[in-house]
């Protein structure tokens, strides 16, 4: 599959985005209450939704990146994750929010979670993900808090890539087949 900019359909304009970003924000802010949160954003997929989110956090917040990789074509998942930049400060005893571009498999999500409870002894763990395409899960992980659910489409923007690009799209779309 090749993607263009012309192919691609709206499925998330920018504005029901931010909407639904700020929602959730909302949520957020009630769950924690006041209370230091270290909000964990998954490189590069996440980039967008991570920075338009804590935005509207108003807990005390730091920002932390890790970047992890999987194998597989342009457009599908391998279903092996690999840690390419995990380095993290000292997580014991803090509230950890981790921000997701998107869950599909669930193996990343996996991942992530059992590398926190491995390393770390957090205060409370909560995976947060943009977008949640439930039908194409393969093992048993939901995420805490997603703002859309898809079907099974690969969609692009908003951080999300095609072989690299159109992760600066204010929109989500994807290709019509
Ligand atoms: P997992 O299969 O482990 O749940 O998801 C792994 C990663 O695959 C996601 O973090 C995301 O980077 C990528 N991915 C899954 N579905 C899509 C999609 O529809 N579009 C794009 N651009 N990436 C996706």
């Amino acid at each position: 599959m090749e993607i263009k900019i012309e192919d691609l359909k709206v499925l998330f304009s920018e504005e029901q985005l931010q909407t639904r970003i700020k929602e959730l924000a909302g949520q957020l802010n009630k769950l924690y209450n006041g209370e230091e949160v270290i909000a964990v954003c998954v490189l590069k997929g996440a980039v967008m939704f991570a920075a338009d989110l804590v935005k509207h956090l108003d807990m005390p917040l730091k920002m932390e990146f890790i970047r992890l990789s999987s194998y597989g074509s342009s457009t599908s998942t391998s279903g092996k994750v690999n840690a390419v930049d995990i380095k993290l400060p000292d997580l014991n005893g803090k509230n950890v929010l981790i921000i997701e571009d998107i869950v599909d498999t669930g193996l990343t999500a996996k991942f992530l979670i059992d590398f926190m409870h491995i390393n770390f002894n957090v205060k409370s763990l909560k995976f947060c993900s943009l977008l949640d395409k439930k039908i194409t899960r393969k093992v048993d992980i939901e995420p805490d808090y997603y703002c859309f659910e898809i079907d099974d489409k690969f969609v692009v923007g908003y951080g999300l890539d095609y072989d690299g690009y159109f992760r600066n799209l204010r929109y989500i779309g994807y290709k019509e087949l």
